[in-house]
């Protein structure tokens, strides 16, 4: 049977795979998520014990796109995307500690684990819009990760324009290059001369009014509201999983929160039936998941800069994904209390607390805490992590949960990709990009630079689609 999508919000009309792939916000302001999650009973998971990653992938992902792909056209696209990823066993797991793990989720091509997402989501929407003969417009704003993750998953795509919106001056010199280095007739990087909530602002704009756009394209939104992207995370959960012991034993999870996608993915693969005991929200001192989760109060702060920019969020927008269950998936509900948080705070129901509290555990790191964690486990176990995996095994120590249990902690960066912080920590080493990326920092670049005006970005847009 082929899963519907509905909104959290309640007042949006229900969608196929398909059609979930290429929307982006449900019309009533809501996220998607399925109507049913598919669950696996334990004889199904073990049989997934010793997979191959790919392989894996499609026993996964089938239920979710069934009805919208054929099984032998999505076998060839999932062996596709992780063809391109730099380790044999995709996702590498690695012990650190007699039971303390890191998954590391960084050998894709642009070194972050967003590649997971990105390259399925590239292939899935080339295969999609291909066949509806239909061109679009991805537009996205990044402040590091998610721009060059999208560049690399669509460069291929001859169906799509892709957009990426970048604070001019306030990017890394390797995410930037990461991103305007690739060169592509349907590749648009725009610097844009603001910060990047400014990005952010005329992005969401966009989407509410596109009619900038020349005739018959519409636009994608590449951002972790896209459901395609969440349902990529749920496979390493299992992988990992079933090579610890699962489904005969159980794992922890610590994972590096920002938006809260790849944690909810988590979250999802618990519900489909993998023993998961506890996840730990690990975030740095953005911390209003780890508020939510101790006080009950979902409120908006202030962002402040942090040495893990790719976690410096004030609202994690998939945390309503998850509001959407503990709410009894009462999308009236949701929309109330989503009407209500746009004034910036709410307090979560007890009912909600009761049922998160068991599920999640919280920690927030300090910066220092954070390079201390980088000096210590280059020191005792000559392993170097990038300062947003550092904050994941740092809050796996500090919740100190039952120690019988194997805690993995998802490693969302290669530390090559954050020279600055890795010096700043003090530690006695460096990391080197991998062989691929060898010649990013000689490569020629290629961006426009704009002023911060939405008519000036939306007008350039319009002239230079190519598709
Ligand atoms: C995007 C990102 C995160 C946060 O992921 P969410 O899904 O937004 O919670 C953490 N670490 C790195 C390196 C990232 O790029």
């Amino acid at each position: 049977m082929a899963i519907s999508y509905i909104s959290t919000r309640g007042r949006a009309p229900r969608l196929n795979f398909e059609e979930v792939l290429l929307a982006g916000l449900a019309s009533d302001g809501g996220l998607y998520v399925p109507e049913v999650l598919p669950t696996f009973d334990k004889a199904h998971i073990k049989s997934l014990r010793g997979l191959p990653y790919n392989a894996l992938a499609f026993e996964i992902l089938k239920p979710f796109v069934d009805g919208s792909i054929p099984e032998h056209d999505l076998k060839i696209l999932i062996d596709d995307t992780y063809s391109v990823f730099r380790h044999e066993a995709v996702a590498p797991l690695i012990q650190l500690d007699h039971n303390q793990w890191v998954l590391e989720l960084f050998h894709g091509p642009t070194l972050a684990f967003k590649d997971f997402a990105l390259q399925l989501l590239g292939r899935l929407l080339d295969y999609v819009l291909k066949k509806r003969d239909q061109n679009v417009v991805i537009l996205g704003a990044t402040s590091g990760d998610t721009g060059s993750a999208a560049i690399e998953g669509c460069r291929r795509c001859s169906n799509i324009d892709i957009y990426i919106l970048h604070p001019h001056k306030r990017v890394s010199d390797v995410q930037r290059r990461q991103m305007t280095t690739v060169m592509g007739n349907n590749i648009h990087n725009l610097a844009i001369e603001g910060n990047f909530d400014d990005c952010q602002s005329m992005v969401k704009a966009s989407f509410v009014e596109p009619s900038f756009l020349p005739e018959g394209r519409s636009l994608v939104a590449v951002n972790s509201i896209n459901w395609a992207r969440i349902m990529a995370q749920i496979i390493y959960y299992f992988y990992a999983a079933l090579a610890l012991g699962g489904p005969d034993r159980s794992v922890n999870f610590s994972v590096p929160t920002g938006n809260f996608g790849d944690i909810f993915a988590g979250y999802l693969a618990r519900g489909m039936g993998l023993p998961i005991d506890r996840l730990v929200i690990a975030t740095n001192k953005n911390d209003v998941l780890h508020r939510a989760l101790t006080t009950g109060q979902y409120t908006r702060q202030q962002l402040e800069q942090s040495m893990t920019p790719s976690m410096d969020i004030t609202v994690s927008s998939n945390f309503e994904r998850l509001l959407f269950d503990l709410y009894g998936r009462d999308g009236d509900a949701l929309f109330d209390l989503m009407v209500q948080f746009s004034s910036g705070s709410i307090s979560l129901s007890n009912s909600a607390m009761a049922q998160a509290q068991p599920l999640f555990a919280s920690e927030r790191v300090s910066d220092d805490a954070t390079c201390e964690e980088i000096v210590r486990v280059w020191r005792d176990k000559g392993y170097l992590l990038d300062p947003h995996s550092a904050i994941g095994t740092r809050a796996a120590v500090k919740a100190n949960i039952d120690v019988a249990t194997p805690m993995v902690t998802l490693a969302t960066a290669h530390p090559a990709k954050f020279p600055d912080a890795i010096a700043r920590s003090g530690v006695a080493t460096t990391a080197a990009l991998p062989a691929h990326l060898s010649d990013l920092m000689t490569l020629p670049e290629r961006f426009t630079v704009l002023a911060n005006d939405l008519d000036s970005v939306q007008q350039h847009i319009a002239t230079t689609v190519s598709v």
